[in-house]
């Protein structure tokens, strides 16, 4: 791929994974939604392209672009109808090993995921019985000689079955015996092709879209001490910079939504003829694809905003988590627009919205929920007091 970026917003980028997305139209899409399959010649030809490794370093087999360059991969694969959420964590999931790798680690690791032959597209840190509230994870990992002997179980873990790797966040001590609640907490690499049927079983569960989301159960699987990323029980900060690069990516994902969806909206508002006049002629019928598009152009400064903080080595926390709310709400304006404007036609399978609108609902609740960034500002920001 083309390394020389003229431009922050990387339009040779666009044009080239827009290129490559053409291969893949909304029959394609269609078809892996209908069968619940996971899109693995997308995967490929984008790994084989260098997409997903935009953001490896050059020294170990990447591009060793900013956050923003990725954030122009997957929008735009979002916005020619494809779903980023088959490949997004090999992205997201790099901040952690990038930022808190060592250098042994990174040298084993990193070339593999950029040639294509390792994938690390798995992010395990949601339970069923902490939910949003990580600091209350109770997937254990105690240490038995070179090993950490792992025990419990996560929930809702994408594309576990289609990696080779997974960034998993473990209890390595006790809450009640930390200073802080999110102190105790360790981040281990696991290779899955090892430890499947060796102390790790995946069950698939079905979701409204094809998302290949996954339960994890951990029977005293074994993971060697050297795959620890960061020092032990300051997990919970090693995933933080990878968590505000996956809000951060996830937004850009959602501008792509947005976007998608208002094209289509105006396209078929100016040319379906109604009472004698395009619908797009009825202010009824326009207002709201102008307000969903003032949204995403508003939401899409915030996301660039948030990226270049990121990329500054500044901290992104408030703009990612605002970036991630405005966008994810942009599309969904976008969407229920390109629902209501396309009549009963929007529910017709063949035009894809209907698969888009259920794809694009997940991003108001993972990878964080709305309501869980609204108190994120008002009390960081805010200095309003904490309910929880
Ligand atoms: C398709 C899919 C894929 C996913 N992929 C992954 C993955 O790869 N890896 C991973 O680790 N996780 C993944 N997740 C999990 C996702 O991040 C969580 O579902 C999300 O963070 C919400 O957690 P929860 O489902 O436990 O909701 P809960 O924490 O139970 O919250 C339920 C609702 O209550 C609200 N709520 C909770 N507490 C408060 C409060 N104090 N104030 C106000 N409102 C509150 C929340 O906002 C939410 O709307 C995925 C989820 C889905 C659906």
């Amino acid at each position: 791929m083309n390394r020389v970026a003229s431009d922050k917003t990387y339009p040779e980028i666009r044009d080239a994974v827009a290129r490559l997305c053409e291969q893949f139209p909304g029959e394609y899409w269609r078809r892996l939604d209908r069968e619940k399959a996971y899109p693995t010649e997308f995967v490929t030809a984008l790994t084989a392209a260098g997409y997903l490794s935009v953001l490896i370093p050059e020294e170990y087999g990447g591009s060793g672009l900013p956050l923003a360059a990725a954030c122009a991969v997957l929008e735009e694969i979002q916005r020619s109808g494809g779903n980023g959420g088959a490949c997004h964590a090999q992205m997201y999931t790099m901040g952690t090993l990038l930022r808190h790798g060592s250098d042994a680690q990174k040298r084993q690791y990193l070339p593999a995921i950029a040639d294509g032959s390792l994938r690390l597209q798995a992010f395990g840190v949601t339970e069923p019985s902490s939910g949003t509230d990580t600091s209350r994870i109770r997937t254990s990992a105690a240490r038995d000689g070179d090993d950490y002997v792992v025990n419990g179980q996560k929930v809702f873990i994408s594309r576990s079955l289609h990696s080779d790797l997974m960034v998993l966040l473990v209890r390595t001590t006790p809450r009640d015996q930390c200073p802080r609640h999110t102190d105790g907490m360790s981040v281990l690499l696991v290779d899955m092709r090892e430890a499947l049927g060796n102390g790790l079983t995946i069950k698939p569960v079905e979701t409204m879209m094809n998302h290949a989301t996954t339960e994890l159960f951990f029977d005293n699987l074994r993971v060697p001490a050297k795959n620890l990323i960061g020092p032990e029980g300051e997990g919970f900060r090693c995933i933080l910079d990878g968590m505000n690069a996956e809000r951060i990516l996830i937004a850009a994902e959602c501008i792509g939504d947005a976007r998608w969806f208002t094209a289509k909206s105006s396209s078929y508002a100016r040319e379906r003829v109604v009472f004698d006049r395009p619908i797009g002629q009825n202010q009824g019928v326009q207002f709201p694809i102008a307000r969903a598009h003032i949204q995403t152009e508003a939401a899409a400064l915030m996301v660039q905003r948030a990226a270049d903080l990121y990329d500054a080595g500044k901290p992104a926390g408030a703009e990612a988590n605002m970036a991630k709310l405005l966008a994810s709400e942009a599309a969904w304006a976008a969407a229920d627009t390109c629902i209501q404007t396309h009549g009963g036609y929007g529910f017709a399978t063949e035009y894809d919205i209907e698969r888009k609108f259920r794809e694009t609902r997940l991003y108001q609740v993972a990878p964080i929920s709305t309501n869980l960034i609204l108190s994120f500002i008002a009390t960081r920001e805010l200095d309003l007091p904490r309910s929880f």
